[in-house]
C-alpha cells in the first residue's frame, strides 16, 4: 500500500436556506441550518443578497451580542453600524467590520441607501470560553483597499484573514487563527491552498459553481472539508466562494439568539444581565 496522499477532501455538501433576520430582513442562512449546526469554531454564516429595498430596508436594529465576534463583509451596498463602544462607521463594497462582542455590546446595522443591490455576509467566530468575558469589546473596520488581492492564474483571491500568495489579511491576531478567503476562479482555472493542519474548512459558493477537492459543489452549496493540508478547487464555467478556516475550539457551545457562551449558566447569565442593565462592559 502506498502512503495516503496529504490533502483535504469535501466531507459533505449542505445547501444554504432561505430565512428572516433582523426586522424582516430576508437573508441566504449558510449556517445554523437543520443540516449544519456550525464548523467550530464558527457559529453562523449568513449572506444578504437582494436589489429589492422592500427586503432590506428595515434592517438590524439595535441589538445585543455576547461571547462571540461578527465579521461582515461587502461586496455591494453600504450599510451603517453603530454600537455600545462607541464604533460608528459605513461600510461599502470590499469592506469589512470585524467586529468583537466579548462581555456584551449593542449594535444597529441599517442599510444606507435606497435602491440597488446589497449584498454581504456575515461570519459568526466563537471565542475561547476564558476569553468571552475577559476580553474588551472593540469595533474595527478593515477598508477595502487594506485588504490584499493575489492575482493568480485565472484565478483571484481576496484575503483577509490569515494568508495566501505571500500576502496576510488585516484582521487581528486570535487565538484560532482564522483564514477567510474571497476567491473568484474564471471558467477553466483553479487555485490550491495549504490550510494549517488541524483546522477546520468550509468553503461556500456563492456565485457559479465549484469543483472542490474534485467534488462539484453547485452554486449556493457548502462544502464541508475533513482531512488536512491541501485543498484545490477548480472551476468550469467559473466561480465565486468563500473559504473559511480555523482552529476547532473543541468547548461546549450554548447559543439562544445573539449569544453563544460556554455554559447554560453563562448563557442565562446573559439574559439576566440583560433584563437588569448589567449587560455592558463598564467604561
Ligand atoms: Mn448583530
Amino acid at each position: 500500500m502506498s502512503q495516503a496522499v496529504r490533502g483535504r477532501t469535501v466531507a459533505r455538501i449542505v445547501q444554504r436556506e432561505a430565512a428572516t433576520e433582523g426586522a424582516g430582513v430576508s437573508i441566504n442562512r449558510v449556517m445554523p441550518i437543520a443540516a449544519l449546526d456550525a464548523v467550530d469554531p464558527f457559529l453562523l454564516l449568513d449572506e444578504i443578497r437582494s436589489d429589492d429595498p422592500g427586503a432590506y430596508l428595515a434592517g438590524f436594529p439595535p441589538h445585543p451580542h455576547r461571547g462571540i465576534e461578527t465579521i461582515t463583509y461587502m461586496l455591494a451596498g453600504r450599510m451603517h453600524h453603530r454600537d455600545s463602544t462607541g464604533g460608528n462607521g459605513v461600510i461599502g463594497a470590499g469592506d469589512v467590520q470585524w467586529m468583537t462582542a466579548a462581555r456584551g455590546i449593542i449594535h444597529s446595522e441599517m442599510p444606507e441607501q435606497s435602491d440597488g443591490l446589497m449584498w454581504g455576509f456575515q461570519l459568526w467566530l466563537n471565542m475561547p470560553a476564558d476569553e468571552k468575558m475577559a476580553t474588551r469589546s472593540s469595533y474595527l473596520e478593515l477598508a477595502a483597499d487594506a485588504i490584499p488581492t493575489v492575482e493568480g492564474d485565472r484565478h483571484r483571491v481576496r484575503v483577509i484573514s490569515g494568508a495566501y500568495g505571500g500576502k496576510s489579511g488585516p484582521a487581528p491576531e486570535r487565538t484560532v487563527s482564522p483564514t477567510y478567503l474571497d476567491v473568484a476562479i474564471d471558467a477553466g482555472g483553479s487555485f490550491a491552498i495549504d490550510l494549517p493542519d488541524g483546522h477546520s474548512a468550509f468553503s461556500y459558493v456563492f456565485d457559479g459553481e465549484a469543483g472542490i477537492a474534485g467534488t462539484a459543489v453547485p452554486n449556493g452549496g457548502t462544502a464541508i472539508l475533513s482531512g488536512d493540508g491541501p485543498v484545490s478547487i477548480a472551476s468550469n464555467a467559473g466561480g465565486r466562494l468563500l473559504l473559511i478556516a480555523g482552529r476547532p475550539l473543541r468547548e461546549p457551545v450554548f447559543r439562544a439568539g445573539p449569544f453563544a457562551m460556554a455554559s447554560a449558566r453563562d448563557l442565562e447569565q446573559a439574559f439576566e444581565d440583560l433584563r437588569s442593565g448589567r449587560f455592558l462592559e463598564p467604561a
